[in-house]
Parts: structure tokens; C-alpha cells; sequence
């Protein structure tokens, strides 16, 4: 009986010992493996982000080489009548080898669709955006992309889509030189003194100005703005035509645009029309040579004077 009671009572106790250290190892167990699963989890969720981080980026740069595209075809002659039609074609392109290409390396399947190419609050850059659906294992993402395309360093599609490659225009370093392409573009509209605008010259890429504000360039007597012209800078304009429209050909859109003086080389000193691009392809009114000695010297109208600041040798 003693032994008995003495031997039950060691099974019990090596029972309830042993029960909890099997509870001790089941909670451990759980805890362990709950936050395993956890770290899964967000790693998963960090890669999932990154994926679509990286698709977002790749949206930004595909859609400026769209943008290249668009104007690379206007610079060979393809008429653009409908610009975002074509930077949606673009984009859709590209973004669909994309999406290959993210399936290959990251087993993504994505599918995307770009819903609208606009003009912004500023002529220096282009609105994509894109519905973007994405699925990798369990997760899941569908939202609107909207990327701030730049369109610094492209071509100005104007000057081409205005006149045509068959016009003879030429490339002269950064410059495109417009020829005879103006001077027969003037006579055909009966503006003065088509002639003023003969081997007249613009820029071929677009930089933002940097003598900001404009008023400026009249300062140290005319130097801002020569150098400005040597540099071939663009300046914000509610009058100019923003990039969209500018493939388009049109000189003029309700847009907040840009203008860019065209350079007369010319020893004419007759009333032309201003050199302001927006003035010489769609408003046509008058401007006089800022300095009568200097055939490199800009024709300008008074308002385009006083935005700009020159007065000199009037
Ligand atoms: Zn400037
Ligand atoms: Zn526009």
C-alpha cells in the first residue's frame, strides 16, 4: 500500500510534468512558428512593393521614350492629328513587353491600360496616366498611376509638324535652320516682309529657361538675352502651344504652353511679324527689329518686349 501510494504519487507528478512541459512546448512551438510566418509575410509584402515601385518607375521612362517616339515620327514626316491617341499606342506597346518581362522575373501578372496623356499646369511636363492591375501569389493590387512626364531635352516638334522635312529646314548643330521654309510660309499668308525670315534659326531641344524672372533678359544691355538665344532656352506662355499640341502642329492651344524666339539672320530692317513662334504659326501680328544694326537682332512686338525686359537701341 505504501509503495503504492508512493508509486502513484510519482506517475502523477510525472504526468502533470510532463503535460506541462508538452503545453510549454506546444505554446513555444506556436509562437516560434507564428512569427516565422509573420516575417514571411512582410517580406513578401516588401517584395510585392518593390515590384510595383519598379513598374511605376519603368512607366515614368516609358512614357518619355513615347514622347520621343510621337516627335521622331513628326520629324519624318508623319502627320500626328491626334497626339494622345498615338502616346497611348506608345505607351500600351512598350508597357505590354513590360509586363512580359515582370512576369519573367518577378512571376507578376500584370496587366495595364493607359487611360489618358495630358497637358499639365506646366509646359515642362506631360500627365500619363495608367490603370495598372497586378497579382503575384496572394497579393493584389489595382489602382490609377499618374506619372509627371518631362519633356526637357526632346526635339520641338513644331517647326517639323508646322513645315515639314520636304521644306528644306536643316539641322545646324542644336539649331535647326528653317532655310526658305518661312519665307515662302509668310509670302503664302501675304505677311510682311517674308523675306526678314530667311536661313532664320530656332532650337532643336527644348530647356527651360533659367533667367526667371523673364523681365531679366534685357539686363547687362542685351547680354541675358544673347546668351539666352545662344543657348536656344524655351519661356513658359499662356499664348505659346503646349508639347501635346506642338506635335499636333498647332502654334496655339487653350493649354498653358511655352514659346521660343525664331531668330531672323537678316540685314532687312522692314516691320515683320514677331519672332515669337506662337506669333510667326499663329497670331501673326507685327514686330520691329530691336536693334536696326545687328542682323542677328530679334523683331518684336511691345508686349513681347516688356515681358522680356528689352528696350535697348528702340
Ligand atoms: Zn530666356
Ligand atoms: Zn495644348
Amino acid at each position: 500500500m505504501k509503495i503504492d501510494s508512493n508509486g502513484n504519487l510519482i506517475l502523477g507528478t510525472t504526468v502533470i510534468l510532463i503535460t506541462t512541459l508538452l503545453l510549454v512546448a506546444i505554446i513555444v512551438f506556436t509562437t516560434v512558428n507564428y512569427i516565422d510566418n509573420e516575417n514571411i509575410d512582410s517580406q513578401e509584402n516588401d517584395n510585392f512593393k518593390y515590384i510595383i515601385d519598379d513598374y511605376s518607375n519603368n512607366i515614368e521612362v516609358l512614357g518619355r521614350d513615347s514622347l520621343y517616339d510621337a516627335c521622331e515620327k513628326v520629324y519624318h514626316t508623319y502627320k500626328l492629328l491626334d497626339s494622345e491617341d498615338q502616346l497611348k499606342k506608345n505607351l500600351n506597346k512598350k508597357l505590354s513587353s513590360k509586363n512580359e518581362e515582370f512576369k519573367e522575373k518577378y512571376d507578376a501578372d500584370i496587366s495595364s491600360e493607359v487611360l489618358s496623356v495630358e497637358s499639365t499646369d506646366s509646359p515642362w511636363k506631360v500627365l500619363f496616366k495608367v490603370k495598372l492591375n497586378v497579382k503575384k501569389n496572394s497579393n493584389r493590387f489595382s489602382k490609377i498611376i499618374e506619372k509627371n512626364v518631362s519633356i526637357e531635352g526632346l526635339k520641338d516638334p513644331l517647326p517639323l509638324a508646322k513645315l515639314s522635312v520636304a521644306s528644306g529646314v536643316f539641322y545646324q548643330g542644336d539649331k535647326l535652320n528653317y532655310k526658305n521654309a518661312l519665307t515662302r510660309y509668310l509670302k503664302i499668308r501675304n505677311l510682311d516682309s517674308p523675306l526678314s525670315y530667311a536661313f532664320a534659326t530656332t532650337p532643336l531641344y527644348i530647356k527651360k529657361c533659367p533667367y526667371d524672372p523673364y523681365i531679366h533678359h534685357g539686363d547687362r544691355n542685351g547680354e541675358v538675352m544673347k546668351d539666352c538665344l545662344k543657348q536656344g532656352f524655351f519661356h513658359e506662355s499662356a499664348d505659346g502651344s503646349c508639347y501635346l499640341c506642338r506635335l499636333e502642329g498647332k502654334g496655339k492651344c487653350p493649354h498653358y504652353g511655352m514659346e521660343v524666339f525664331i531668330q531672323p539672320h537678316t540685314p532687312l530692317v522692314n516691320d515683320s511679324i514677331s519672332c515669337s513662334d506662337h506669333v510667326v504659326f499663329s497670331d501673326h501680328y507685327p514686330g520691329q527689329k530691336i536693334d536696326k544694326l545687328d542682323i542677328d537682332s530679334l523683331i518684336l512686338d511691345s508686349s513681347h518686349r516688356k515681358k522680356y525686359g528689352l528696350y535697348y537701341n528702340d
